[in-house]
C-alpha cells in the first residue's frame, strides 16, 4: 500500500498510498480526500488518546512537569503510526463497502 521506507525519496512521500495494488490493481484513493478521516479521527484520535493515559499515568507529577513528559513524544508517535490509520482505515473501508465490479455497460455506465 506504502512505498518501502527505501524507495521513498521525500518526508511527504512517505506517507502517501500508491496508486493502486501492484498485485490486483485496485485503486488505494477512492476519492479526493479519502484519507481525510483516516488523519483527522483514527491518527489524531488515537494519539490524544494515548497522550491522555501518558498524562493519566503522570497525575502524581507537577502539571509542568507532566506536559514536558507527555507532549514532546506526541508528535513523533502520530506520525509514526500514520501510515498504519490510513492502512486501517482503507482496509476497514474495503471490509465496509467493497468495490464493485464494473458491469456490463463499461464503468461510466448510468
Ligand atoms: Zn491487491
Amino acid at each position: 500500500m506504502f512505498r518501502s521506507w527505501r524507495d521513498v525519496r521525500s518526508f511527504p512521500t512517505w506517507g502517501v498510498p500508491l496508486a493502486e495494488c501492484a498485485v490486483c490493481g485496485q485503486a488505494f484513493h477512492r476519492e479526493p480526500g479519502y484519507y481525510l478521516l483516516a488523519v483527522w479521527g483514527l491518527d489524531y484520535g488515537i494519539t490524544a488518546v494515548v497522550g491522555l493515559a501518558l498524562y493519566a499515568a503522570c497525575w502524581s507529577l507537577p502539571t509542568a512537569t507532566a506536559m514536558w513528559i507527555v507532549l514532546p513524544p506526541l508528535p513523533v508517535f502520530a506520525i509514526a503510526i500514520a501510515r498504519h490509520t490510513k492502512a486501517l482505515y482503507f482496509a476497514v473501508d474495503t471490509w465496509l463497502d467493497p468495490p464493485r465490479a464494473p458491469g456490463p455497460a463499461g464503468p461510466g455506465a448510468p
